[in-house]
């Protein structure tokens, strides 16, 4: 799931940067705000609390309540949950959510 967040990322700036279109990485207009929220805090330096984890797509109970818990300290949680649910992501953990609570 980060690397999904992270994946097309550098930090991004617009309007100085102009050479990357986020529409271009599936990015719906809708959410530009809040991945530019999300974009700010990795920038920053912040490292989500499922960084490189397998637990926010596993399909264990176990796993799911860690990462629901993990994702609590995070500090992009609220831009994290309203791009999951701007989206309807379907799969994984997405602030402190699984697709039954969002
Ligand atoms: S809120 Fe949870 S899923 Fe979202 S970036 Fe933070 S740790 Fe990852």
């Amino acid at each position: 799931m980060t690397d999904y967040i992270r994946g097309s990322t550098r930090p991004h700036k617009p309007p100085e940067d102009q050479g990357i279109s986020l529409a271009g990485f599936g990015i719906p207009t809708a959410s530009m705000n809040t991945w530019m929220t999300l974009q700010g805090w990795f920038a920053a330096g912040e490292v989500p609390p499922c960084a490189g984890r397998h637990e926010w797509t596993s399909s264990s109970t176990k796993d799911k309540r860690l990462a629901i818990r993990l994702c609590a300290d995070c500090p992009a949680k609220h831009a994290c949950r309203e791009f999951a649910e701007t989206n309807n992501e379907r799969y994984g953990i997405w602030g402190g959510q699984d697709r039954s609570t969002r």
